[in-house]
């Protein structure tokens, strides 16, 4: 045995040991010694079920590998802690960002070129050089065949049109024809219905057991409740690991990021709290990157609601979409990252809430919009409609003289092709705002994805604090990290779900 092994192997022992001084039948688990945690946490006498694969989360990630599990003829359940499905994913803003699809709508609208490649360096540069190469090359090579799944096997469909979107430098932005990620779930829950996986709901994983450190020792199932029922579950070939983000989880937000307390909205369901990270930590798992959690710069600003309106400020930049603060003035290139947008926005100082998006009738189908969107966003008040930019301006109550010198300045950069002011690179797809009937949208920054999570290889293997993947442990979608560094371009995360979530699936079946 080398002397790294001895160490490895002694540091775990010691703090198995010290956790779970209770005998034979102990679990791994490392807990802080002494806490009643610690002590309780025994391997279950006998198993109340046992399943191939035990996928944890109904999201796009937990979908995706439930269905290719079960089409591999795995026996394969669900689990999902909330009432209904879908997590995050099923109320997600329906844009999906792949560099191909089936119609080509990319090449069809004359929106210029793209590729795997861009796409990879984009996600790279997005995410300033922190992402893992090899993973965020897998989403980008792998997008497009994602989106055809869910198109050819699932039945979701699509407007027909691209966008681009801050950060990206292409067109590569899909949006679902119902404007709502529920496109892709429904599509997937098809998929995995057709292999026989349902979602089991109101099953809440609460501990994952593994017997001991030993790099050997594999995951053998997980603990959960339903009502007031504790259960344990054998998973004889996996557990798939997908479930989501911890958004929603301020104190464990703010230990990796003390700057996101709670006076931040936040985007996500309730069930984004990040349990499962913990226990996966607990029996050996590493993480990376947690400090990185996004903000979405366009949620409603007073409660962080990311409805289907709220994703227009995200599609109109490739279009000529116009950012300004309430004092009518730009504030950012508005084809900017998610994270750039969003400090310029909380740097405009305490009583800068809400900054506005201004866009024209004209930008709203090609960026993705739809009629009944808008009369929507009307009549909720969450659009405001003008003829005229001064009228514009009273009803947003920005000070009209300023925000009419702010557009028609935009007006001249879009007829020179160039942005003096914060150097946007302007497209032949922008529009001018020259023309009404113009609409505003008010917006501020809510907490909305984290970066983080736990570190998986290129095979969605979980691997443990010394680099060894742990038997029979897998995860995928957003409860990974390492994928998107620093900041996720917008729509990156709907592919990097299926992608990783198919191969978790499928992977977990050779175990
Ligand atoms: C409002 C909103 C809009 C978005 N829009 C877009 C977009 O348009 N395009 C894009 O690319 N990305 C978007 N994102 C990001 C993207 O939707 C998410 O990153 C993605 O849905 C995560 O999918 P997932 O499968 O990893 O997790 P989720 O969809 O969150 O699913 C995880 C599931 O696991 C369950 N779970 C958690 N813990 C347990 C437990 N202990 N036991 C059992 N079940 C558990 C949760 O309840 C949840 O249902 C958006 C996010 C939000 C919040």
């Amino acid at each position: 045995m080398s002397k790294t092994e001895v160490s490895r192997r002694s540091l775990l022992q010691a703090v198995t040991v010290g956790a779970v001084a209770v005998g034979g039948g102990a679990a791994l688990n490392m807990a802080v010694p002494g806490t009643a945690e610690a002590l309780v946490r025994k391997l279950p006498g006998n198993w109340d079920e046992t399943w191939d694969v035990i996928v944890v989360g109904s999201g796009f990630a937990g979908l995706a590998a439930a269905a290719e599990s079960a089409a591999a003829g795995a026996k394969t359940i669900l689990l999902e802690k909330m009432p209904s499905y879908g997590g995050n994913s099923i109320i997600n803003g329906g844009v999906f960002a792949a560099w191909d699809d089936k119609w080509h709508y990319r090449e069809k609208l004359n929106l210029g070129t793209d590729s795997p490649e861009q796409h990879f360096q984009d996600i790279l540069k997005g995410g300033d050089y922190y992402s893992i190469p090899e993973l965020a090359k897998l989403v980008a090579d792998g997008s497009a065949d994602a989106l055809a799944w869910v198109v050819d096997e699932g039945g979701a469909e699509l407007r027909p049109t691209v966008t681009r979107a801050g950060g990206h430098t292409a067109y590569r932005t899909h949006a679902a024809k119902s404007g709502v990620g529920r496109e892709y779930t429904e599509a997937l829950r098809k998929i995995a219905e057709k292999h026989g996986v349902k979602p089991t709901l109101g099953t809440e994983v609460t501990w994952i057991w593994r017997a001991d450190a030993d790099p050997k020792s594999p995951v053998l199932g997980v603990e959960v409740k339903r009502g007031k029922k504790v259960m344990n579950l054998k998973a004889n070939k996996a557990v798939i690991l997908a479930s989501g983000g911890f958004s929603q989880n301020v104190d464990m937000r703010m230990s990796h990021n003390p700057r996101l307390t709670s006076d931040y909205n936040c985007t996500n369901h309730k069930g984004a709290t990040g349990e499962i990270h913990k226990f996966a930590q607990a029996v050996g798992a590493d993480t990376l990157q947690m400090n990185f959690i996004q903000l979405y710069p366009y949620a409603e600003p007073e409660t962080g609601l990311l409805d289907a309106q709220a994703v227009y400020p995200f599609n109109g930049p490739g279009y000529g979409i116009l950012y300004v603060s309430k004092q009518g003035k730009r504030f950012v290139n508005e084809l900017e990252r998610r994270d750039v947008v969003a400090y310029a926005q909380i740097n405009l100082g305490k009583d800068a809430k809400p900054t506005w998006s201004i866009f024209t009738e004209a930008m709203i189908l090609p960026m993705g919009g739809a009629p009944e969107e808008i009369e929507d966003g009307l009549k909720r008040g969450r659009f405001v409609k003008a003829d005229t930019i001064p009228e514009l301006a009273q009803k947003c109550k920005i000070p009209s003289d300023t925000l009419v010198d702010t557009v028609n300045k935009y007006i001249q950069y879009h007829k020179d092709g160039k942005d003096p002011e914060f150097n946007k690179p302007i497209t032949p797809a922008m529009f001018s705002l020259e023309k009404g009937p113009y609409y505003a949208i008010a917006q501020w920054p809510a907490v909305h994805f984290c970066m983080g999570g736990l570190r998986t290889n290129a095979k969605t293997q979980v691997i443990d604090v010394f680099g060894s993947p742990i038997p029979k442990l897998y995860a995928a979608g957003e409860v990974v990290g390492g994928v998107h560094g620093s900041n996720r371009l917008g729509s990156n995360a709907i592919p990097t779900c299926i992608v990783f979530g198919r191969t978790a699936g499928r992977n977990a079946v050779l175990d």
